[in-house]
């Protein structure tokens, strides 16, 4: 989508801390850190939401996941812990419409629910 921020980081027309990628995920240091490690794990083709997953994209979803263990190992956050968000629509928090996992470890991280 031309109007997608995170769209032009997988084309590399904006730049990006790349720490994983391969053909269907890219994964990136999020701009504004809300935890000494934090990063946005995203599928390579556009979907808005969690709410336009389908059932096509069942191996997709898992790739993010995988990409999610793989990342939290090299960055040495598997055992310590780290927690994995998604935001959905105006309610959840959401602010970029294309999907993503937030990865965030390095601290001791509050309580979930607020
Ligand atoms: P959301 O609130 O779940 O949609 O999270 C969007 C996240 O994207 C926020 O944590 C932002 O800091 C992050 N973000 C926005 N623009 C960029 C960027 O250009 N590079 C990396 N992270 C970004």
């Amino acid at each position: 989508m031309s109007d997608c921020i995170f769209c032009k980081i997988v084309e590399g027309s904006l730049p990006s801390t790349k720490v994983y990628e391969d053909d269907d995920v890219l994964a990136f240091r999020d701009i504004q850190p809300a935890a000494p490690v934090h990063v946005l794990i995203i599928p390579k083709k556009h979907i808005a939401t969690m709410n336009d997953v389908t059932d096509e994209d069942g191996a997709l979803i898992a790739k993010i996941f995988a990409a999610a263990r793989k990342i939290a190992a090299d960055l040495g956050v598997a055992e310590s812990g780290y927690r994995l968000v998604n935001n959905v629509n105006r309610d959840g928090g959401q602010v970029v419409y294309h999907l993503h996992v937030h990865l965030l470890a390095g601290r001791k991280l509050g309580a979930l629910l607020a």
